[in-house]
Parts: C-alpha cells; sequence; structure tokens
C-alpha cells in the first residue's frame, strides 16, 4: 500500500515542493509524509503521484498540486479539535490529509461516481471515519454547522452564502475564487458578525458547480 518504492518520491516532493516554498507547520508537513497520494490518482499515472502538477482523476476533475493541497490547508490553520468541512472531495486527498490533522471531517462530491471512489481511497488506509457526502457542497452541511474551518477546492465566484452561514465565531474558509481565466487563492475569517478577506495566490481551478457557484454549462 505505501509502497516501499514511493517513499523517495514523496519525500523528495515534501522537502522539495512544500519545505523549499515556506510550509512549516510541523503537523501538515508529517501528514504530507504520511498519506501515500499514490492510491489516490488513477493508477496509470501512478508513477507521477509526487510530480509538481495537478493530475486527472477522470470527469474532468483533478487532483489538486501538492504545494496547493499543503498550502490551502496551512491557511485553514486547524487545532485538532476542529471540525471541518471540505467542498469539492475529487479523489478524497485533501480530505485524507485533513484527516490527520483533525478528527471530525467531512467532505462533499457532486460527482457521485468520484465520491464513490473516495470512499474506497479513504477506506483502504483505514480513514473511515472521513465522512463523504454526495450533493452540491455550495449548500454546505446545515445538518453538521457550524465548521470551524472550510476549504473549497473547485473555484467559486465568491464565497457561497451559505457556507458563509456555517463558518464557526472564529472559523477560516479558505478557497479559490474567480471565472475560468484564473483565480485567486482567499481566505475568509470570521469574527463574530464580521468577515474578512485576504487575497493570496493566483490559482487555477476547475469550476465549482451548482447553485450558489457556477451554472453547470462551465463543467
Ligand atoms: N480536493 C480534491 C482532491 O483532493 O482530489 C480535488 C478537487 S477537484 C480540483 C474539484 C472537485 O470539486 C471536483 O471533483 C468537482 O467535481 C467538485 N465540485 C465542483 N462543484 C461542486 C459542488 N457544488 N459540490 C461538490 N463538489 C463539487
Amino acid at each position: 500500500m505505501g509502497e516501499e518504492k514511493y517513499k523517495k518520491p514523496r519525500e523528495r516532493m515534501v522537502v522539495e515542493q512544500l519545505e523549499r516554498r515556506g510550509i512549516v507547520d510541523e503537523r501538515l508537513l508529517a501528514a504530507m509524509r504520511a498519506v501515500p497520494r499514490h492510491l489516490f490518482v488513477p493508477s496509470n499515472i501512478r508513477n507521477r503521484a509526487y510530480c509538481d502538477y495537478p493530475l486527472r482523476i477522470g470527469h474532468q476533475q483533478t487532483i489538486s498540486q501538492p504545494y496547493i493541497v499543503a498550502l490551502m490547508t496551512q491557511l485553514l490553520e486547524l487545532k485538532p479539535e476542529d471540525k471541518v468541512l471540505e467542498v469539492g472531495t475529487g479523489s478524497g486527498y485533501q480530505a485524507a490529509i485533513l484527516a490527520q490533522l483533525v478528527d471530525k471531517v467531512y467532505t462533499i462530491e457532486r460527482i457521485q461516481e468520484l465520491a464513490e471512489r473516495a470512499r474506497e481511497n479513504l477506506a483502504a488506509i483505514g480513514l473511515e471515519k472521513v465522512k463523504v457526502e454526495i450533493g452540491d457542497g455550495t449548500r454546505g452541511l446545515p445538518e453538521e454547522m457550524p465548521f470551524d474551518a472550510i476549504v473549497i477546492t473547485a473555484a467559486a465566484p465568491s464565497v457561497p452564502e451559505p457556507l458563509k452561514e456555517q463558518l464557526a465565531d472564529g472559523g477560516r474558509l479558505v478557497l479559490p475564487a474567480g471565472g475560468h481565466g484564473g483565480q485567486y487563492l482567499e481566505r475568509w475569517t470570521r469574527q463574530g458578525e464580521i468577515i474578512s478577506r485576504e487575497k493570496l495566490i493566483p490559482v487555477a481551478f476547475v469550476p465549482l458547480i451548482g447553485e450558489y457557484g457556477w451554472p453547470s454549462g462551465m463543467a
């Protein structure tokens, strides 16, 4: 499973792509060392699992570049007791990283086949505790709110209103915001009724499709 031949490429990924670019959270670095990313990519491209770019996972979707997964996670500033929501399960890799850092992880995927495969991927490494839901994640998961941290791993026009409402006081929300031409990574933080936004670096993500995202013609 965590086969020997992937250990070196994984260690190189952590040192060259993450530590050298300023990922400093020790618990996060340990998570990136621990999770076998190659099990989350299609078997025919497993040898590229630790490369410095996103990979296709079917249905015109991708598993994000390792650095972007790490950066978004670091921006969430997670504490072990936090309850986290991910919108855009994809392969389940980001959820697996989150589950190394906190106990309660919920993730939503709109494409049923991807959600089912992600469940299998997570179960294969003993992470059945991650709750994978199928549906429109732009509506969030009201029955489980509030969330201390929310990460949206697809490009939204802006933060979907329901997700703002489901963010706990002191909560952090990280997303790529913008359209087809490219987006900026943003972090939104709630303090009481005030939600502030930081605009970070330019990124390129697949679109967030849903009631509070883009219409499905953009898929
Ligand atoms: N986090 C994923 C991983 O670790 O593999 C990569 C996510 S991929 C870049 C974006 C995902 O968001 C796709 O799987 C896509 O189907 C999903 N998505 C897009 N709109 C969605 C929505 N409204 N609700 C849930 N998932 C959505």
